[in-house]
């Protein structure tokens, strides 16, 4: 998944707690291994390689997961698609990055419709329609992975356990033994700006500023926007907090196309859904969040204190 996968356990004993982390590791490649789209010869791979016309169904696993996928894509109005493969390759935004012309736009953005590639909402039967089209399981892979690995620790003699996967949690505890978990400032990424004490839930966050190519000096983010095939522009960042981390990876991904003003009106609709919107602005940092990240949120942010210490420029950060 190109990630880091960071796993710490508490157990009553060193061998509990060591054999518990293999699992967990273990159980986060063999997820790998079904969703990646990054060479390895996985599930996925095979789905996204199918030839046109030709339905794949893959196993129960990767099916149940792209039907899930494709349910979030309608309940977010398109703002996460699973489908964005084209338009990643348009804007080879695993590349070096290139603003496609306007008919390598239209084609694109029609590869990453339903016209172009289909999912069965409830079989996950895929079927590719345009060649350029496939599935990028960049926006719920992780949140897939961490959902199966929350599964395996809630049956295991654990206590605690925070296992962080390039940036999304999942933290067992119970409410008395909370994780404390620090929000980054959206840029400067080492900057605490706000703090959560979270149990039983995944704390997953999109943003642009780690993540980018930089096409004619202007930075595009790696998330875009399926309605109107291009990278959602930097605005902040948007930290979801949910007890299921698929949904907390793919609605993470989905508040961020939305943007912090609809995004927030969206997850003020969705009871148990709750989101943190940080928003840069020229020399502050401003933020909003919904009713329910009240009960994580310990140390709101203080965007007071964010526009003190901001400087206009830091050597080495990324702006
Ligand atoms: P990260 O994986 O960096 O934590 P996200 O969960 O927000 O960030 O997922 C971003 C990734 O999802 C992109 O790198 C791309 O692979 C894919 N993606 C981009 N835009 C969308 C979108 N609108 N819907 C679904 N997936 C997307
Ligand atoms: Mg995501």
């Amino acid at each position: 998944m190109g990630s880091r996968l960071g796993v710490l356990v508490e157990a009553s004993s060193l061998p509990d707690a060591a054999r518990v982390t293999e699992d967990v590791i273990l159980e986060v490649e063999r997820l790998a291994r079904i969703l990646s789209t990054w060479g390895l010869e996985g599930e996925m791979q095979r789905v996204n390689a199918a030839p046109v016309g030709q339905a794949s169904a893959p196993g129960a696993e990767l099916a149940a997961l792209l039907a899930e996928a494709e349910r979030y894509s309608r309940a977010t109005g398109e703002a996460f698609d699973a489908r964005v493969g084209a338009l990643v390759d348009a804007w080879d935004l695993r590349g070096a990055g290139v603003v496609p012309t306007e008919i390598a736009l239209t084609r694109a953005l029609h590869a990453t419709s339903t016209s172009g590639i289909s999912v069965d909402r409830l079989t996950g039967v895929t079927t590719r329609h345009a060649k350029d089209a496939w599935i990028d399981t960049g926006g719920f892979g992780k949140g897939a992975a961490l959902r199966s690995v929350a599964r395996l620790l809630e049956v295991r003699e654990v206590d605690r356990a925070l296992i962080d996967l390039g940036g999304q949690l999942w933290a067992k505890a119970d409410a008395l033994h909370p994780w404390s978990v620090h929000i980054a400032h959206p840029v400067w990424r080492q900057r605490p700006v706000a703090r959560l004490e979270v149990y039983g839930v995944s704390v997953a966050t999109s943003g642009t500023s780690e993540r980018f190519v930089e096409i004619d000096g202007i930075r595009r983010g790696h998330i875009l926007d399926p309605r109107t095939g291009r990278p959602v522009p930097a605005w902040g960042s948007v930290t979801v907090v949910t007890a299921d981390p698929m949904e907390a990876d793919a609605f993470a991904t989905a508040l961020y196309v939305m943007g912090p003003i609809a995004g927030l009106a969206w997850a003020e609709l969705h009871p148990g859904l709750d989101a943190l919107f940080l928003v840069t602005q020229p020399r502050a940092l401003a933020a909003t969040w919904t009713r329910g990240m009240q009960r994580w949120l310990v140390d709101p942010p203080s965007t007071t204190a964010a526009e003190t210490h901001l400087p206009t420029t830091q050597a080495g950060d990324q702006l």
